[in-house]
């Protein structure tokens, strides 16, 4: 066989496929339709902005929707899964994803309110020590919410917020400089809040290493795991991570805008001085409905919690966290860095594909960024004329993110085809 004709390239893939020691979970999923041309079903790549549908979901809702009708109010005590304390039968799939004890994880909120959550306990700008760490390609979001949080302590964001940069010429941020950032001005770092992938390029930052250098400087140390959580194994717990939060409709499949997760290391949750914003959903459970004036939080990320939590909207996430406790995130991760490793190896003998992401599969996630002209353009044309969805970051970045739980080395083959005709 030669491997360098489509076709050949094409079987190769199909065997890699049948060979694979994870087979796919692809039936598993809804996957979009490819409008016209070879194939029926979309090569989906932007599990990275919002992952799949699982047909498990439709179900676990109408459930939800049954008992609503049937008990009503009475669903909350009474319901097969009472809402009452239906947010606990994440905390302990939530807390396996992430390497946490379990009442480290709570599912709530969404991602930029939980890192406010967050910020207002373990944000503490004191004397000269005030600054906020994030990355320079840091989601608007973060940044976004970082800067208002010098505001809210009456600080200029441009003096406070420290955005770390690649070095000229380079794409990725190094870990020796954001170590180099901590060791040489660290004594005025009050928060470092990176993100454990990064959103554009697809870097894997060393989390335990910048975390212990970041909490050896007197730092609070924060994650965003929005592009981390379901794509990388975590140990939160044993990295000694202060807090993290991530979204759930990345990576984790649990549909747009779905419930956040947050992490907060045992040793804060038992801390009775660490100042909360508060609601009664923060209260012990036993007394939530004493209706008392004072407030009686449990050693646990639940005492973050403040409003009853949205059954309808944490269905999905149950769901979804089940799939990745069935397959297991190292299996995931293993299948992921064949797949990742497949697609670069396809598209790298490419000269107009410029890949950004790491080539190092240690310093990578599931993500490959390609730096391209007209990237949006590209993205359009890969989808309405080779059912292949990717995503777009204007001006020049495209991103292919093979999720392992239904991206196969096929759709991986189909992308570098279409990439190598239409670039
Ligand atoms: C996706 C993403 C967000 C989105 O924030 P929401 O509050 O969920 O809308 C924030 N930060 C990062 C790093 C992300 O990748």
């Amino acid at each position: 066989m030669n491997v360098k004709d489509p076709a050949g390239l094409e079987e190769e893939a199909r065997r890699l496929d049948e060979t694979d020691p994870l087979p796919t979970l692809r039936g598993e999923f809804l996957i979009p339709p490819a409008p016209g041309g070879a194939h029926p079903e979309a090569a989906y790549f932007a599990g990275n902005s919002l992952g799949l549908q699982p047909r498990s979901v439709a179900g676990r809702l109408r459930e939800e929707l049954d008992d609503w009708a049937r008990l009503a109010v009475e669903a909350h005590t009474r319901g097969r899964r009472p809402w009452f304390g239906y947010h606990e039968l994440l905390r302990e799939p939530a807390a396996r994803l992430v390497g946490a004890r379990p009442h480290e994880v709570v599912a709530m909120n969404s991602l930029t309110v939980d890192l406010h959550l967050m910020m207002a306990s373990f944000y503490r700008p004191a004397g000269t020590r005030t600054r906020i760490l994030i990355e320079d390609t840091a989601f608007p979001s973060d940044a976004y919410a970082v800067a208002s949080q010098a505001v809210h302590h009456g600080l200029d964001p441009a003096a406070t917020v420290v955005r770390l940069k690649p070095r000229p010429g380079e794409n990725i941020l190094r870990t020796e400089d954001v170590l180099g950032h901590l060791e040489r001005e660290g004594d005025t770092v009050a928060l470092v809040m990176l993100g454990g992938v990064n959103y554009l390029t697809g870097q894997l930052m060393d989390m335990p290493a910048i975390t212990k250098a970041g909490r050896a400087a007197g730092a609070v140390v924060g994650w965003d795991l929005a592009h981390a959580a379901g794509n990388v194994p975590l140990r939160l717990h044993d990295w000694d991570v202060d807090f993290a939060a991530w979204c759930t409709y990345k990576y984790l499949n649990s549909g747009p805008g779905a419930v956040a997760g947050c992490f907060v290391h045992e040793r804060h949750v038992r801390d009775a001085s660490v100042p909360r914003l508060s609601g009664w959903w923060g209260t012990e459970p036993s007394v939530r409905f004493r209706m008392d004036p004072d407030i009686a939080p449990p050693a646990s990320a639940d005492a973050w919690q403040l409003s009853n939590p949205p059954i309808l909207a944490l269905a999905p996430v149950l769901a979804s966290l089940e799939i990745f406790d069935r397959v297991g995130m190292d299996a995931l991760r293993a299948k992921s860095l064949r797949l990742t490793g497949y697609l670069a190896s396809r598209l790298a003998p490419r000269a107009r594909l410029e890949i950004i992401t790491p080539a190092d599969p240690a310093a990578r996630g599931t993500q490959l960024s390609l730096r391209v002209a007209d990237a949006g353009g590209l993205v359009r044309r890969l989808a309405d004329t080779r059912g292949v969805i990717a995503d777009a970051r204007e001006p020049d970045i495209v991103r292919l993110a093979p999720a392992p739980l239904y991206c196969t080395f096929h759709d991986c083959h189909r992308a570098a085809e279409a990439l190598a005709d239409l670039v």
